[in-house]
């Protein structure tokens, strides 16, 4: 158990940048293990199945549901998302680290979990816009949301900033460097943490 890896949970409301820092800071930290999630959302013109997501059914997804295959799952924005169980599993046991980008409703069954310790170590970081005003027009930049998904992302935003203080950090998505050199010093502080 001593080797296992640890479990990077990144959050924040829908559109604050999640895919973009996960990207940056993946490039230099190379050796963390990004954990693809499954979801009943139809894919964007840019998305690749078994890349950006595993894009399945719903009858699929619920038969995941069924045999326990998820960490956590959860209906976000009217689609399924989940974490399989097993690739994150033999990744940390295999002493490697991997990170989710998962919604807040997710992160707090992670939390559960290894407060029951079913993983050893969870860091769990809030990523926050600078403003409402600003999630809003990165989401509508993304032009990828009908009017009415735009609205329900917002609203589910607002309730989102609020579960903020649940996390251990909160990184302000201002600039994407600055937000990323603040992920990494978290992380090195963590891998330098005394058992
Ligand atoms: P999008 O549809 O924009 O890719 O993602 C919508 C929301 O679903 C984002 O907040 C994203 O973090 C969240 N999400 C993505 N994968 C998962 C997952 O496996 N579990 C949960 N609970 N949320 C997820």
């Amino acid at each position: 158990m001593e080797n296992r890896g640890k479990l990077i949970v990144l959050s924040g409301p829908s559109g604050v940048g999640k895919g973009t820092v996960i990207e940056a800071l993946m490039e230099d930290y190379q050796d963390i293990a990004y954990s693809i999630s499954a979801t009943t959302r139809k894919p964007r013109s840019s998305e690749k199945d078994g890349v950006d997501y595993f894009f399945l059914s719903e009858a699929e997804f619920q038969q995941l549901v069924e045999e326990d295959e998820f960490i956590e799952w959860a209906q976000v924005h009217g689609n399924y998302y989940g974490t399989p169980k097993s690739y994150v599993e033999e990744t940390l046991n295999a002493g490697q680290d991997v990170i989710l980008e998962i919604d807040i409703q997710g992160a707090v069954q992670v939390k559960e979990k290894c407060e029951q310790n079913v993983c050893v170590e969870g860091i769990f970081i809030f990523l926050a816009p600078p403003s409402l005003a600003e999630l809003e027009n990165r989401i509508r930049e993304r032009d990828a949301d009908s009017e009415a998904e735009m609205e329900l992302r917002m609203d589910n935003a607002t309730q989102e900033m609020k579960m903020a203080e649940e996390y251990d950090y909160i990184v302000v998505n201002d600039q994407v460097e600055q937000a990323v050199e603040k992920i990494k010093a978290i992380i090195i502080a963590e891998r330098c943490k005394v058992d």
